[in-house]
């Protein structure tokens, strides 16, 4: 199996979805229509598409918008699930923390987003929810590692 990563991820309460995404075990729609779960499996934010997490997290404009501003933030260019691949990024053993985490913190708020948009009706914006990213892994990174993030204070 691919390496997911998850021994660079440091935000619990994300590493469980992140590495549900990664084995394609979130239960997303096509996933629920295909053992039968239900019908339709229409994507429940833009209703244009079949919901899978390649869908949620890397197709859907609005979460396209996410990733943009996380790409440009971390100089990085995740385009889909299948290009996170932590093991082949030419990066410092920091830097590959600092991607791994916030794309763990990404993942797991475009899906709290999902949920939100699901049961509530609502939708935040990609800046709003991208701030949110930015300040949790802020702090998960400065917790463990305060005098690295000086090296890559600029990015906050
Ligand atoms: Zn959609």
């Amino acid at each position: 199996m691919e390496q997911t990563g998850l021994e660079q991820i440091y935000i619990p309460k994300a590493r469980f979805v992140y590495w549900m995404v990664m084995l394609n075990r979130l239960k997303t729609r096509d996933r629920l229509k295909a053992i039968s779960v239900i019908d339709d499996d229409l994507c429940p934010m833009c209703g244009e598409a079949s919901e899978s997490a390649d869908h949620i997290f890397f197709r859907y404009p609005w979460s396209c918008q996410c990733l943009r501003i996380l790409n440009s933030w971390l100089g990085t260019n995740i385009s889909s699930l299948s290009s996170i691949k932590p093991s082949k990024w030419k990066v410092s053993k920091f830097e590959k923390k600092t991607i791994t985490t916030s794309l763990c913190s990404l993942i797991y708020q475009i899906w709290n987003a999902r949920n939100d948009s699901v049961w509530n009706f609502k939708l935040i914006l990609p800046s709003v929810l991208m701030q949110s990213v930015k300040l949790e892994v802020k702090h998960q990174l400065y917790s463990l590692y305060p005098h690295c993030v000086k090296d890559v204070i600029s990015l906050f």
